[in-house]
């Protein structure tokens, strides 16, 4: 692991390397952005294409370095906005117009200083009108949305913002021990009718558990909701390039509103419900009296990385609905108005089938 301790030092000399000259055209000098289509860098006005130098994959970092220290995120300026208080990094060639989160224009230059950069990012492959697409096709298989929003939803500023999270790796161990009970039934019969009772016959348990961790990812941004990420995932945060300035170019990226350690936190929790579920899968069982669980955590890696994320929402009777597309895979969730006659109608619908089922075996049953 100590090799990979160098490499976050290291980063401080790659970063004097990366200045806005990366990001000229070598065709015409022109001004060029990350283009998702392309995964290239790609002209504003010769429209010609070219690589971005990258072959190094992003490392996994011992966890005794997960402390806020990391180089300093250089060429990139901090916008927040005054509507919703969400922050957005730029690079320092752009000038950010509006908000991602709110789609106000109330946004304005910070003196804040965007932190610690990111170690990998996870480069977007959709581009933004393939996710007005999928936008467009999520809004058709909205059943209980008014017929109106399924058929001409708009979708406004459909906005590339990359996400700040962490990734853990865990090797771990839990010895448990508890009490479960497994329930069975007993028949007797009062005045000769028959009377089931159900008992539970209770069991202890103990042993020792083993469970790896593969990069479980922890948002680091308060900007999108929390299960939101959840839902949108997975991300290839293991095949993750190393990061580079020009992914950057022609997007933005959420500041960070926790600290890795805070991170780690949330991931063991995480780890300690899967370990949990993993232990009682093991078991038959009806009720769980008791389960203590002690978890030993070894060979704790992390990394730092962007990955991507479209923010946009629906207008829809003056009213905006947010929808987050996952920026690599397509995945999209979001919210929708719903339609009472729709949800009305569907009830009664349901309600009829099940009475008809009724008076059907019914009927058979005569
Ligand atoms: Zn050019
Ligand atoms: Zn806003």
């Amino acid at each position: 692991m100590t090799s990979e301790n160098i490499s976050q030092t290291n980063l401080l000399y790659q970063d004097n390397s990366l200045d806005t000259s990366i990001s000229k055209c070598p065709n015409c000098g022109g001004e060029a952005v990350y283009s998702a289509k392309h995964q290239k860098m790609r002209c504003k006005y010769c429209k010609s294409l070219f690589e971005i130098e990258n072959y190094e994959k992003v490392k996994e970092n011992d966890i005794v370095d997960l402390i806020n220290k990391g180089s300093v995120w250089k060429d990139t300026n901090v916008y927040q906005c005054k509507s919703c208080g969400a922050k957005a990094i730029f690079s320092k060639q752009e000038v950010a117009h509006t908000c991602a989160f709110c789609g106000t224009s109330n946004v304005i230059k910070t003196e804040e200083l965007p932190g610690i950069k990111p170690q990998g990012i996870v480069p977007f492959k959709v581009d933004k009108h393939q996710a007005s697409i999928i936008a467009r096709k999520w809004a058709k298989k909205q059943i209980f949305a008014p017929n109106s929003f399924q058929k001409s939803a708009k979708t406004e500023n459909i906005k590339g913002v990359y996400n700040p999270a962490f990734t853990f790796d865990s090797v771990t161990v839990s010895s448990y021990n508890g009490t479960l009970g497994k329930n069975y039934t007993t028949t007797h019969y009062v005045k000769g009718r028959a009377v089931t009772t159900t008992h539970t016959k209770y069991f202890k348990i103990n042993g020792t558990h083993n469970a790896n961790f593969d990069d479980l990812i922890v948002q680091a941004s308060s900007n999108i909701p929390n299960n939101t990420l959840t839902k949108i995932s997975p991300f290839p945060t293991n095949d993750a390039p190393k990061y580079k300035a020009e992914y950057l170019h022609g997007y933005e990226a959420s500041t960070y509103s926790k600290d890795g350690n805070t991170c780690w936190q949330e991931s063991q929790a995480k780890m300690k419900q899967q370990i949990e579920a993993q232990i009682l899968k093991r078991y038959d069982y009806d009720i769980k009296a008791s389960l203590n669980v002690a978890t030993k955590f070894t060979k704790n890696t992390y990394k730092f990385i962007l990955v991507p994320v479209y923010v946009g929402h629906y207008n829809f009777k003056q009213k905006l609905y947010n929808f987050y597309i996952n920026g690599e895979n397509g995945k999209m969730t979001g919210k929708s108005p719903i339609s009472k006659i729709k949800v009305l109608l569907t009830c009664l619908a349901v309600i009829l089938i099940i009475v008809g089922i009724f008076f059907l075996a019914n009927l058979l049953a005569e």
